[in-house]
């Protein structure tokens, strides 16, 4: 790796938030940069996502030190934008099934031990401490709050960051077909859009979502794909009191910025029905479902309207923890490729932005560079 030259120019793959949290980290540190896409920005995995911003649960320390980066990040972000809709820090509300795999008191004994803010809620505790959920829904053991979860509204985010982008000089390629990497004499040379036209670079950035792992494999690059094909379904507005992230056995929600709620789950995600090239079919009952599970949890048990729901792959590593960084032996061609984008989306772009311009390793990416897997 040639690890002490700087770039000028950089070429970033992929208008989901790490391509363009990491286009516009460049523009901030000076370089020149264009972000291409293959349709409009947010149109992939950022555009249907839970975005809940968290560290909860165990994990590597690695992993959790990033990813209480990443929530820094946003905090920072928050303090800027204090007012808006598209970044709440109102907590998140955690509890599992009442069956022997519940763990909601070990969950809370490591948060607390690891310093990660956590409070052990018995259900009728709940209601003192956030507001909109059905306490009968909410099993024995009780449930964890942690005060310092958020969510964002990832399309929001990524429009006010292209618009810095833009104004930073960064030049924006929208609805350019899928773009393909060139690569000459072991180095990444620039990017060819369907339509021909080609771009020259010092460096590349492919943050292409679920298309990673087949782009770096056409390099000779294994990256092992866990991607599953997410479900998300949006409810019409609902004006109801809900604030909290909620992690349900069996329904994850989250306001958004219009008062309406997304929803998805394990269970409904293994329902869609995945036909061979790229053609995804719902079944009404597992919507249907979704809305009643939903209800179930919400104070009032409310009568939930579907407004729309979205299907596509959900980029997830095959060891389940990110890929970022430099492919062992193609120089300055980078990849990003995780889940949790919307938790990593601020920190990583930042990191990565780093490494690209100025060759030098950042510390908290050590154990996610691609080369782990050989
Ligand atoms: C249902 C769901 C729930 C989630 N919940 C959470 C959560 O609660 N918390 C959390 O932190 N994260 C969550 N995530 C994960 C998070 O949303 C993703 O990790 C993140 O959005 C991925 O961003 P990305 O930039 O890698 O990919 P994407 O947003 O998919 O962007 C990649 C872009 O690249 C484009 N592209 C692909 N190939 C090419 C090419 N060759 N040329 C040009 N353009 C190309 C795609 O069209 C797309 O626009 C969830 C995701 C889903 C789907």
């Amino acid at each position: 790796m040639n690890s002490s030259s700087l770039v000028s120019k950089v070429i970033v793959v992929g208008g989901g938030i790490f391509g363009v949290s990491s286009a516009v980290h460049l523009t901030r540190l000076g370089v020149q940069t264009i972000l291409v896409n293959d349709g409009p920005l947010a149109s992939g995995a950022s555009g249907r996502s839970l975005a809940w911003l968290n560290s909860s649960r165990k994990r590597s320390d690695e992993y959790h030190r990033l990813r209480m980066a990443g929530i820094d990040r946003y905090r920072t972000l928050a303090a800027k934008y204090p007012d808006v809709a598209w970044l709440r820090f109102d907590g998140g509300l955690t509890w599992d099934a009442d069956d022997d795999a519940n763990e909601i008191a070990a969950v809370f004994r490591y948060e607390r031990d690891i310093g990660y803010d956590a409070q052990l809620l018995s259900a009728d505790e709940i209601a003192a401490v956030t507001p909109g959920v059905d306490k009968r829904s909410v099993t024995p053991q009780g449930a964890v709050f942690n005060p310092g979860e958020g969510w964002v509204d990832l399309p929001s985010l990524i429009d006010i960051l292209s618009q810095e982008f833009l104004e930073r000089g960064g030049t924006l390629v929208t609805d350019a077909g899928l773009a393909m990497v060139m690569v000459e004499n072991g180095r990444a040379t620039g990017v060819t859009l369907a339509s021909g036209i080609t771009f020259e670079a010092d460096a590349v950035l492919l943050a292409t979502g679920a298309n990673v792992p087949g782009t770096a494999a056409e390099t000779g690059h294994f990256i092992p794909d866990g991607t599953p094909i997410a479900l998300l379904v949006r409810t019409k507005p609902t004006q109801l009191p809900l604030r909290a992230v909620l992690n349900t056995p069996r329904v994850a929600i989250r306001p958004t910025p219009t008062g309406a709620l997304v929803l998805d789950s394990a269970w409904s995600e293994e329902e869609v029905i995945v036909r061979p090239g790229g053609i995804y079919k719902v079944k009404d009952s597992t919507v249907a479902r979704l809305l009643e599970e939903a209800s179930k949890v919400l104070d009032g048990n409310p009568k939930l309207e579907l407004d729309t729901y979205f299907v596509g792959p959900k980029p997830i590593p095959g060891d389940g923890e990110p890929v970022f960084g430099q492919l062992n032996d193609i120089a300055r061609y980078y990849i990003a490729f995780s889940h949790s984008g919307a938790t990593l989306g601020l920190i990583a772009g930042e990191l990565l932005a780093g490494e690209i311009a100025s060759g030098q390793l950042n510390p908290l990416l050590e154990t996610f560079r691609p080369g782990r897997f050989g």
